[in-house]
């Protein structure tokens, strides 16, 4: 036995292998000791006819699945070794093979996974600098490719996906990419697959084969090398680790990247979409808010809008075409949502279907589910919104398995699949009469008995059964004497003897016969209609994502009536302008109408940053998420927190704001912030929306200052970049700027000042604060008085006038000079070949400009630098 474990374990390195012996699993020398101290099982030892026992330790199999899923969630695979054959037939030892491998993203187990969450395997190709990505939940049978020229644009993707497992080729793996981030931060488990899965000849043939397509033009991949071979890879590996067929994947998606708005991953945490930023938890998110979803194919399906909203108008207008037809028709949408509760998970149920892992319950509930279905097409038929006509299209009712799975499963059938009771009775002549053959069989035993009773005169005669000895008669001490010659005797307890006779025997074996007949012929018939139902998985997929769409709509509307939403406007002209808008999450925290709502406007022309001052504690940060998050709703297809909204559409979302999560990566906290700077100054367009938050607030307060203002000035040139942007400041200086720079404008959040304290007043208006209140704020929260009085007395001290007075005298100076300096047309599609000067004297200043590491530049080197260049014009 050891010598097959040995053989099987080396075909599975890296796994633990789960050995089936008998009623456990065991595992032995390393894989003993891994399993039992993470699993916190007693280590043992077994002889295998080596000096040294080999440590072993097993888990009983009727409880695998708990261990199973610990293991995993750590990042273990897992490979089972089952017995397959009968050990009762067996010549030797029992044949055992690997029959699947679980690995945390492909685990199907539902107590593992979360219903709300997909389960992403993500496999990375880098093939000459390019990345090809797939992703697939096989619990579901979503399947996704798609390529990325740059490391960035693949964090990003990893981050809205957050795949449990990443497999990669070796040039990935080697790329320097810092894999220990995505390890421990992310806690996604990350490893290498060998060369022979990217073998481009047999990526192809996999994909080809398994989708029944003859070229990739049918796929509609035509255009991706890589992604091709990255998709063909996970598809290997999902075959391997599954060993089934994978019917259920019946769809590739290619997808563009260039489809939906960009956010990085600082800025999906930023704005707490999905999880809070501090405990990680869904209360206290935009997502928390937004989800009524009633199914967890709805729930799953509004995280995936979530983390992609569009930017394509029409598909936005479709969706809110669809929340409002929805939110009007209140009555029929809250029937759809009663019927909706009643519908279970139809993608991982039919997952389990395809799989042959199904169970007779898994049936009965996929069943009550699709008996849900026509009255919710019923009421939809009504609907007219292009994408609700479109959803009833694809809503199959699935009549025909419904009734099937009526006429062949009883009412309440059993979990287990080998002991009958499954099929209903009229379904099969012959479970009939194999059924009545079992029951007469009763019949006849309880008449043998009373036909012994009479012949032998033993009153209390009786005939029982048990698993060891089948049917016995049994007779007390008492009547021992009375025992006629033919009965045998089987088994003699303390105050009983039990016998057996020819006939007894005779009609054991047809009641036996008949049941194990039954049971096999149940299964049999069970197996069949699961088959059926199988062999429709693409209608049932189409069913369940049209059920998911329509959950999500109708969660959407549902909260647009409930919390007073307006249906925002869209315009392709750059414009938000929003008015009395709400935090959508923070007006739900705090008690019964208190948020004060404020408006919001940004252009493209006059009024493209906003300043915004006010003490801390005001509400600036809140004004300015709300912002973003408005924008985001709209994006979505989600009316939005206001009296009236309308929305320019955004291609990507940047926040900069507190980095207090940060410092575990190592890193200052002003590093982390530069860092974020650099990224957005580069990677943003004229066409997005910054939130910025207290930039510079980090290092001393004239760096900081000059760092915020150069910020400002950079953001506000259209040559250069020209993005819409909020930015809120402590530096009450910058409000120096409007004015002196062209669309720059200030606003501040008002505060009452009462004697010595103030008063928040959180509402949002034109002007800059002039002064920061930063001690009465100090004395809020309840710094000792003693502290706050020297602190009055140091502030009359260093009055901040004279910095006031230069920095607007600077602004001023450098307004005066940017108007004379002959600046040509900055190209936007081409940064990395941008002029941006067009005078030979200046070429120099340009090699420079291009030689210059921006990433690794101190702030201070960056001040020295720009003074540098600008004395070279
Ligand atoms: P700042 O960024 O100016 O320090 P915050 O935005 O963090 O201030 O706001 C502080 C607190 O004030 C928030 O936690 C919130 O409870 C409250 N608040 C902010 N804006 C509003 C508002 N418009 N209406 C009611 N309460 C608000």
């Amino acid at each position: 036995m050891m010598k097959q474990y040995i053989e099987t374990k080396n075909q599975y390195k890296d796994c633990i292998l789960f050995y089936r012996l008998g009623d456990f699993y065991e595992m032995f020398y390393e894989d003993a000791l891994t399993a039992s101290k993470e699993l916190e099982i007693t280590l043992t030892g077994k002889s295998c006819g080596q000096e040294e026992r080999a440590p072993m330790c097993g888990v009983p199999y009727h409880a695998v699945e708990g261990y199973l899923n610990k293991l995993v969630s750590k990042g273990y695979k897992v490979a089972i070794c089952e017995q397959v054959e009968d050990p009762k037939q067996a010549k030797g030892i029992v044949k055992r093979e690997v029959v699947r491998i679980v690995t945390p993203g492909t685990n199907l187990d539902t107590q593992a996974l979360d219903e709300t969450k997909n389960n992403y395997i993500m496999c990375i190709v880098y093939i000459a600098d390019r990345y090809g990505l797939s992703i697939a939940d096989i619990s579901t049978g979503d399947y996704f490719v798609t390529e990325l020229p740059d490391s960035g644009k693949l964090l990003d993707e990893i981050c809205k996906f957050m795949p449990s497992e990443i497999i990669c080729n070796e040039s990935f793996y080697m790329s320097g990419m810092d894999l220990e981030d995505l390890r421990q931060r992310l806690g996604i488990t990350i490893y290498a697959l060998d060369s022979w899965y990217f073998d481009d000849a047999i990526c192809k043939k996999k994909l080809l084969e398994h989708f029944k397509v003859s070229s990739f033009a049918g796929l509609g991949l035509m255009d991706y090398d890589c992604g091709i071979i990255s998709a063909g890879a996970l598809l290997q590996y999902l075959l391997e680790t599954q060993k089934n067929t994978l019917s259920h994947l019946t769809h590739i998606t290619p997808y563009v990247t260039g489809k939906f708005m960009m956010l990085d991953s600082s800025t999906r945490r930023n704005l707490e979409l999905c999880e809070t930023l501090r405990e990680k938890q869904k209360r206290g998110s935009l997502l928390w808010v937004l989800d009524k979803t009633k199914t967890a194919m709805g729930a799953r399906t509004l995280r995936k809008y979530m983390e992609q909203p569009l930017i394509d108008k029409t598909e936005i207008v479709r969706r809110l075409n669809a929340v409002e037809e929805l939110k009007e028709q209140a009555i029929s949408r809250e029937e759809i949502r009663e019927y909706l509760s009643a519908v279970y998970d139809l993608e991982r149920l039919i997952t389990k279907i395809t799989y042959g892992t199904a169970n007779p319950r898994d049936l009965t509930a996929f069943r009550s589910s699709l008996e849900m279905l026509p009255s919710v097409k019923y009421i939809l038929e009504e609907m007219e919104a292009p994408l609700l006509v479109n959803i009833c299209e694809d809503l199959d009712t699935l009549e025909d398995l419904c009734s099937l799975i009526g006429s062949a499963i009883t009412e309440e059938p059993p979990i287990a699949m080998k002991e009958g009771g499954i099929i209903k009775d009229g379904y099969s002549g012959e479970v009939d009469s194999l059924r009545r053959a079992k029951s007469d069989g009763k019949d006849w035993l309880a008449k043998l008995e009373n036909k012994e009773r009479e012949k032998t005169g033993i009153k209390n005669l009786r005939i029982r059964y048990n698993k060891v000895f089948g049917y016995y008669l049994e007779v007390t001490n008492s009547y021992k004497d009375l025992v006629p010659e033919y009965y045998t005797r089987k088994q003699t307890l303390a105050n009983a003897e039990r016998y057996i006779t020819p006939e007894l025997k005779e009609l054991e074996d047809t009641i036996l016969g008949a049941e194990d007949k039954l049971y096999a012929l149940e299964y049999e018939l069970y197996c069949t209609v699961r088959d059926t139902i199988a062999a429709e998985v693409e209608r049932i997929q189409k069913t369940a994502k049209a059920v998911a769409a329509l959950d999500v709509f109708a969660s959407l509307a549902l909260v647009a009536e409930r919390n007073q939403y307006v249906r925002p406007n869209i315009n392709e002209k750059g414009v938000i302008d929003i008015q009395d808008g709400r935090h959508p999450v923070v007006e739900r925290m705090i008690p019964n109408d208190m948020f004060i709502s404020n408006d919001t406007y940004l252009d493209d022309k006059k009024q493209r940053i906003s300043i915004i001052t006010g003490p801390n504690m005001a509400g600036k940060s809140t004004y300015m998420r709300q912002a973003a998050l408005i924008v985001l709703m709209a994006q979505i297809g989600s009316f939005v927190p206001a009296s009236k909204a309308n929305i320019g559409l955004v291609d990507r979302i940047f926040t900069r704001v507190g980095a207090s999560d940060d410092l575990a990566s190592g890193q200052s906290t002003f590093m982390v912030e530069m860092t974020e700077v650099a990224n957005i100054l580069r990677n943003a367009t004229s066409k997005s929306l910054l939130i910025l938050d207290e930039i510079g607030r980090g290092t001393s307060t004239f760096d900081g200052l000059s760092i915020a203002w150069a910020v400002i000035e950079y953001i506000s040139d259209t040559r250069l970049l020209g993005a819409k942007t909020l930015f809120a400041t402590h530096y009450h200086e910058l409000t120096e700027l409007e004015g002196k720079i062209e669309n720059v404008h200030n606003y501040c959040i008002a505060v009452k000042e009462k004697g010595d304290d103030i008063v928040f007043l959180r509402k949002i208006v034109k002007g800059g604060a002039d002064k920061s209140y930063g001690i009465q704020v100090a004395k809020l929260a309840g710094v000792p008085d003693l502290v706050i009085d020297r602190a009055k007395e140091i502030v009359e001290e260093l009055s901040d006038e004279d910095i006031t007075t230069r920095v607007s005298e600077i602004a001023a100076k450098e307004h005066a000079s940017k108007k004379k300096t002959r600046v040509k047309k900055y190209d936007e599609v081409d940064i990395a070949q941008m002029s941006l000067f067009d005078t030979v004297k200046d070429d120099d200043v340009i090699e420079e400009l291009k030689h210059i590491d921006v990433g690794n530049l101190t702030p201070i080197d960056a001040l020295n630098t720009i003074y540098r260049l600008q004395n070279k014009l």
